[in-house]
């Protein structure tokens, strides 16, 4: 059976659903850490049974008959190589025959400050002996919803990628893909996914306009004064360091890879910028 982690999460919901357009629902098991929060997916017809990384006595009984599994990363960062290993260790005992893992896009060249623990959990599963389908997620477009939010109070997209690019997709094309890579024949793998168009700043802020039918500029800072502005802002700094540093990434052109991966993996065009932003207005 196929089985997939973090299924009470947003992007392993729609995983699921994708999962079953696919294949049968008794051949799915939820993994969750919160049995609580499964009803939805129970009601789907999938199997559910609990799975949380910090509780290994969870781990290996779950993956019983599983012989695919897709391991979502944990949004705990600072703990979640830990708890990643923890998953492969247990995967590969319990005999699954492949294991996808979400890794973040150009995770091996990047300065993105997520990328360490996607390396460490990308080169564990390299040893580990099963064959690894590593999908690298590049940015949802969802991400941005808070900056259509704060541009419909401020006029203004608030920013220090400079002319960088983002080549975004929806979570849902990114379930779609996991989806379609954990049930393809072909084994293993390693997918750079990110959206078909790599967009600016400025392109953002025309689609931010449109969907809010007001005039949306650019405030293009440096990254000293962006931390500054979102300190005044009441921002904490850790929060402020981390949007600073993203903004970096961006400005290297980091989240800006466009390989056609994802849009060939789910056989259609990813989901244009403007109608995620307009779905979340
Ligand atoms: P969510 O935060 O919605 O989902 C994270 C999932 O991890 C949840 O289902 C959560 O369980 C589960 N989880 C956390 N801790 C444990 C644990 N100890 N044991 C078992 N499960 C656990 O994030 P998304 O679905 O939106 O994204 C999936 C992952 O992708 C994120 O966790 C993060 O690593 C990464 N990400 C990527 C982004 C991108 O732009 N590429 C943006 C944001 C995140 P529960 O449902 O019980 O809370």
């Amino acid at each position: 059976s196929f089985a997939v982690t973090g299924a009470t999460g947003a992007l392993g919901t729609l995983v699921i659903n994708a999962l079953a357009d696919r294949v049968p629902a008794d051949q799915i098991v939820a993994l969750v850490r919160d049995l609580g929060k499964a009803a939805p997916l129970a009601a789907r017809g999938v199997t559910v049974r609990e799975f949380d990384y910090d509780r290994s006595d969870t781990l290996a009984p779950a993956l019983d008959s599983v012989d695919r599994l897709l391991l979502i990363s944990s949004n705990q960062v600072g703990r979640r190589f830990a708890q990643h290993k923890a998953v492969i260790d247990a995967a590969v005992g319990a005999g699954v025959s492949r294991i996808a893992y979400t890794s973040l896009l150009g995770a091996k060249a990047t300065s993105n400050p997520l990328a360490s623990e996607h390396v460490a959990t990308e080169d564990y599963l390299a040893e580990s002996g099963v064959t690894p389908v590593l999908l690298r997620n590049g940015w949802y477009t969802e991400n941005f919803v808070g900056t259509l939010h704060s541009a419909a109070q401020t006029g203004t997209v608030l920013t220090s990628a400079g002319e960088g690019r983002v080549a975004s997709a929806a979570r849902a094309d990114y379930a779609e893909a996991a989806a379609a890579a954990l049930a393809a024949d072909r084994p293993s793998g390693i997918y750079e996914l990110s959206g078909d168009v790599a967009w600016t700043q400025a392109d953002l802020a025309a689609a931010i306009g449109e969907v809010l039918g007001r005039e949306i500029t650019v405030h293009d800072v440096s990254p000293a004064e962006h931390a500054s502005i979102l300190a005044e802002a009441g921002v904490d700094a850790g929060a402020a360091g981390f949007a600073v540093a993203i903004d970096a990434t961006i400005a290297a052109g980091e989240l800006g890879i466009v390989t056609g991966d994802l849009s060939r993996l789910i056989g259609r065009p990813t989901t244009p910028l403007i109608d995620t932003l307009r779905a979340a207005a």
